[in-house]
């Protein structure tokens, strides 16, 4: 029989560290204890702003208020990303969180679209689609509605720091003992090589059953202690560089995320109640840092509010997840560029998995393996998703975006594009947290027009199709009645 875990001690308390202990304390019994270390000399990676819509789980598991949450974050709502010159300059499309028109029968909506298509009709797919209506207009609002095709996925940006913090409060009260102090040398077992105890620059020693490495993308435990090596994914995501600089707020807050391509990179425009958060990220391949400081700074809608801030990173991920008795959550485990707001959500599902397969008495191969095939999976959609974004373009303005156009993808990848170019069909995979309305918005934006749809969208009569298209927009367009503007809903909903 393995070690029961009695004792689970958290490396680390950035926005993994603090979203890990709350939630590990809410859910594991209290015989199990749990003890976070962390040290303010050496501080959090201080970005990740942009969530995407399950973070309303986590928050509702822990009992969070939303307004609460709101006023404590400096939130605001997130219902989409605006891609702005991915497929060409000038051009531009909405990733949201909703889903276009109504699937009907065996039948996805967009062949139905597709079909009406050819037959004139002029609507776009996000014509029919709630959250881009909202996006369009700036508003928002929440509706309770018994109907799903009505319903609003939404998600929120938010500052991290101050949700770290938010969520320390929670977890300290419900019982996690916080110890601030640097991590200076790591205990192992000489036999087994599990990790026994973390000792710390004062000389205190803390010892667990259980160790999570929320250390960040030094991955304290999992890289330099374990020596758990790194899958690095830049063929495929040559980024590793990103400026991050604030600037002022604007007078009216989107309710969306700005992801806007340049030349070598992309630039985001995350806005909070406080500031907006600014950055680039790019490739020091093909963009030197002085030329991306100069296209961040030169399209900056608001005052800068500081220097910008330089991080470097490599895109991958850390082989196993889980080793010994070492799980990584966070920056830790692996990172993909922040396009689509993966990060924080792929810390949540990690928590998830491993609370799922908590190794209550003693940790088991099975459940090691386990917990790394599924991480994998999760990681390399995600990833397959991100490269779709700069694969498919067609901009012609330089060397980055003609290899980004020319370069091998993986296989899954592949086979996605190709069944969606035929027919406009999408597979869904397992693990894959992105949903076929995510794959079908990006596709369709970033140019893939399909060759045909599904002979299922031929059931329907011609004028039965265009009065079922109509009758769909119009129930999409019905609650716009009752938005409200961004700023208005969010003062309103805050107040009390
Ligand atoms: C440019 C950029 C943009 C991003 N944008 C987004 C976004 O929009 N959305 C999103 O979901 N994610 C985003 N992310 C990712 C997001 O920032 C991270 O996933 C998130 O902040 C979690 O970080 P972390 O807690 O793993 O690491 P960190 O914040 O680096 O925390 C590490 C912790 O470990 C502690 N520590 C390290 N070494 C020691 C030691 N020796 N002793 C004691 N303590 C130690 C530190 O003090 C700190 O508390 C972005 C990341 C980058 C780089």
């Amino acid at each position: 029989m393995q070690q029961a875990v009695r004792k689970v001690v958290i490396a680390g308390g950035g926005t993994a560290g603090w979203m890990t202990a709350a939630l590990l304390r809410k859910v594991l019994p209290k015989d199990v204890s749990i003890q976070l270390i962390e040290s303010e000399d050496i501080g959090i990676v201080g970005v990740g702003e942009a969530t995407i819509p399950p973070i309303q789980i986590f928050n509702q598991y822990l009992g969070l208020d939303e307004k609460d949450f709101l006023r404590e974050t400096n939130a605001t709502i997130k219902l989409a990303i605006k891609f702005e010159n991915w497929r060409r300059v000038g051009e531009s499309y909405f990733h949201t969180f909703g889903a276009p028109g109504a699937n009907m029968g065996f039948c996805s909506f967009q062949h139905y679209w597709l079909r009406a298509k050819q037959q004139g009709l002029q609507e776009s797919l996000w014509d029919f689609d709630l959250n881009y209506l909202c996006c369009k207009q700036g508003v928002f609002n929440k509706i309770n509605t018994p109907n799903p095709i009505f319903e609003m996925q939404y998600a929120y940006h938010f500052d991290s720091g101050l949700y770290g913090q938010y969520l320390r409060k929670i977890a300290e009260n419900a019982g996690v003992k916080r110890t601030e102090g640097i991590i200076d040398k790591v205990k192992q077992d000489t036999q087994s090589g599990d990790v026994q105890a973390l000792q710390l620059q004062s000389g205190e020693q803390i010892d667990g059953d259980l160790f999570i490495d929320c250390s960040g993308m030094r991955g304290l435990l999992i890289k330099q202690t374990l020596g758990v090596e790194y899958e690095d994914w830049h063929h495929y995501l040559p980024a590793n560089s990103a400026l991050a600089m604030p600037s002022e707020r604007m007078q009216q807050t989107l309710p969306y995320t700005r992801s806007i391509a340049h030349a070598n990179g992309w630039q985001w425009r995350i806005p909070l109640t406080h500031r907006n958060g600014n950055g680039i990220v790019y490739s020091s391949d093909y963009c030197s840092d002085d030329e991306a400081y100069q296209t961040l700074t030169n399209n900056l809608d608001s005052k800068a509010l500081d220097e910008p801030r330089k991080i470097t990173f490599t895109t991958g991920r850390t082989a196993r997840q889980w080793h010994k008795n070492v799980v990584a959550i966070g920056l830790s485990s692996g990172f993909l560029e922040p396009l689509e707001s993966t990060s924080i959500h792929l810390i949540q599902s990690g928590i998830v998995r491993l609370l799922k397969l908590f190794p209550n008495q003693g940790i088991q191969p099975a459940t090691v393996e386990a917990y790394n095939a599924e991480s994998k999976h999760e990681f390399e959609t995600v990833r397959d998703f991100i490269i779709l974004h700069y694969h498919v373009n067609e901009r012609q303005d330089s060397d980055f975006w003609r290899d980004m156009r020319s370069m091998p993808v993986p296989h899954r990848l592949q086979q996605k594009i190709a069944l969606f170019n035929q027919a406009g069909g999408i597979f869904n995979d397992q693990n894959d947290i992105f949903r076929d309305a995510s794959w079908l918005q990006v596709m369709m934006g970033q140019g893939i027009m399909p060759q045909d749809y599904h002979p299922a969208a031929l059931a329907l009569p011609s004028d039965l199709l265009t009065e079922t298209l109509q009758k769909i927009r119009a129930a999409k367009h019905q609650p716009m009645e009752k938005m409200l503007q961004h700023d208005e809903f969010l003062a309103r909903y805050t107040a009390n």
